[in-house]
């Protein structure tokens, strides 16, 4: 016997036939012995729908009632599912964020978890022949005013692995729409290969530089508190799963347990960049806190940075990069502190694009971002930015040119399908 949590996402709770679907994958686990949570998201297409409410209702909506209104997907998913369960004769029963309770901070609309008790969910396993537990994903409570919190898009996964540490799970399932982590999303690279297992840093990486297969907060908490998570496909049939062989899907798991680690592992790419380069700043001391000072007071998590030698020995270019969803907002913040920096003029671009090369390899071989800027000139994709680290590096291109530019790197590096 063991302890599972399961998390079930939007298309594989998309209809009640889905959600039935859903049951016999929760009723196959239970009927193997097993102890188990499920975690659920919004039915697909219904948090897009809720969060248009509110802009329409009005686009500076309070983000407390914005919560109240987003969180109520989830509540829909977790009462039906244990209905359905009920109705197979599986002994069932829904939660709420705040009848855990799942403790978080008070950010409305990205709260983070701070604790969730998972002391009752265990009780009823032992006292109510295994009563599986239905839990609305994405939504918490913010104890000192009682208010319902989300966790920012995607959430679920990380309710989903809270859970699991809390209640000390074997493994947290995360069942979607692919059968696993691929070495880039399958959908724009058909050629993408499965990977077996990844680290949990290659995992962050992939997921905050774009994959959006899972949260980047459930990665870290999976990470910190050693949560073994598996994503697989809820459209496999339940009944074709052997309760005795290995399933198929990906472990984000330590970086130890993986034996065959290549230089690269995947490639991830995003769209939602926008990139702002300051023309003929002064090139003195104190210009780049002249600049990113006003953009941290707003809050603007600046991402790429790339300065000019400068030609003249008195001015510069400086290029950086921010989310689009920022991109308003950091453009102005630096028209209105021109006086204090000090430029001629501000070149933009929203039809920007970064794409990404990840793998932990990369610490102990060299040369391996070279190889990609040969390898893009060739194709004829002008680089506007790099960025490197340890275990990754990324260029900034012209959006249009992503999918040539993520195909073309991930045959580089050898990822493709044979
Ligand atoms: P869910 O609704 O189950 O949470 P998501 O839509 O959030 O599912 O995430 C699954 C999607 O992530 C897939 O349909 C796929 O297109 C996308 N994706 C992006 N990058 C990857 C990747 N490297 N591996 C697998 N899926 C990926
Ligand atoms: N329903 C939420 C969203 O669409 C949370 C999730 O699906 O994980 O963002
Ligand atoms: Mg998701």
């Amino acid at each position: 016997m063991a302890r599972l949590v399961m998390k079930f996402g939007g298309t594989s709770v998309a209809d009640i036939d889905r959600i039935r679907n859903v049951a016999r994958h929760v009723k196959r686990e239970v009927d193997a012995g097993h102890e188990v949570a499920v975690v659920v998201s919004a039915m697909s297409g219904t948090t897009n729908q809720l969060v248009a409410w509110c802009r329409e209702a009005s686009r500076l909506h309070d983000a407390r009632e914005y919560d109240a209104v987003v969180a109520t997907g989830e509540q829909v998913t977790a009462g039906l599912l244990a209905i359905v369960l009920q109705d197979m004769g599986v002994n069932a029963r829904s939660w709420q964020g705040w009848q855990l309770p799942v403790l978080t901070s008070s950010a409305h609309g990205g709260a983070r978890i701070l604790d969730i008790n998972g002391a009752e969910l265990i009780k009823r396993f032992k006292e109510r022949d295994r009563e599986v537990a239905v839990i609305a994903g994405f939504q918490g409570v913010y104890k000192e005013t009682n208010r319902l919190t989300t966790l920012g898009r995607g959430g679920s996964d990380t309710s989903a692995v809270a859970v699991a540490a809390a209640i000390g799970a074997q493994r947290c399932d995360i069942y979607t729409d692919v059968d696993g982590v691929y070495t880039t999303d399958p959908r724009v690279v058909p050629q993408a290969r499965r990977l077996d297992k990844i680290a949990y840093e290659e995992m962050l990486e992939l997921a905050s530089l774009g994959a959006k297969v899972m949260q980047v907060r459930s990665v870290e908490l999976g990470m910190v508190h050693n949560v073994r998570i598996f994503v697989r496909s809820s459209f496999e049939k339940p009944e074709d799963i052997d309760p005795h062989a290995e399933p198929s899907g990906t472990l984000i798991c330590d970086e130890g347990e993986i034996v065959e680690q290549q230089v690269v592992t995947g490639i991830a790419f995003s769209k939602d960049e926008a990139q702002i380069s300051i023309r003929r700043v002064s090139d003195k001391p104190g210009v780049a806190a002249a600049i990113f000072g006003p953009l941290a007071d707003s809050n603007i998590n600046v991402d790429m940075i790339v300065q000019n030698v400068s030609a003249d020995g008195s001015t510069t270019d400086l290029t950086f990069t921010v989310p689009s969803a920022d991109y308003e907002r950091a453009r102005i913040t630096i028209e209105k502190a021109k006086a204090s920096i000090g430029y001629e003029r501000l070149d933009t671009a929203t039809d920007v694009a970064k794409v990404s090369v990840i793998g932990i390899g990369m610490r102990s071989h060299a040369g391996v971002a070279a190889q990609a800027f040969g390898a893009l000139a060739k194709n004829k994709i002008n680089i506007r930015a790099i960025t490197t680290s340890e275990i990754k590096f990324s260029v900034l291109i012209d959006a249009v040119q992503t999918d040539l530019a993520v195909r073309t790197l991930h045959s580089l590096y050898g990822l493709d399908k044979t």
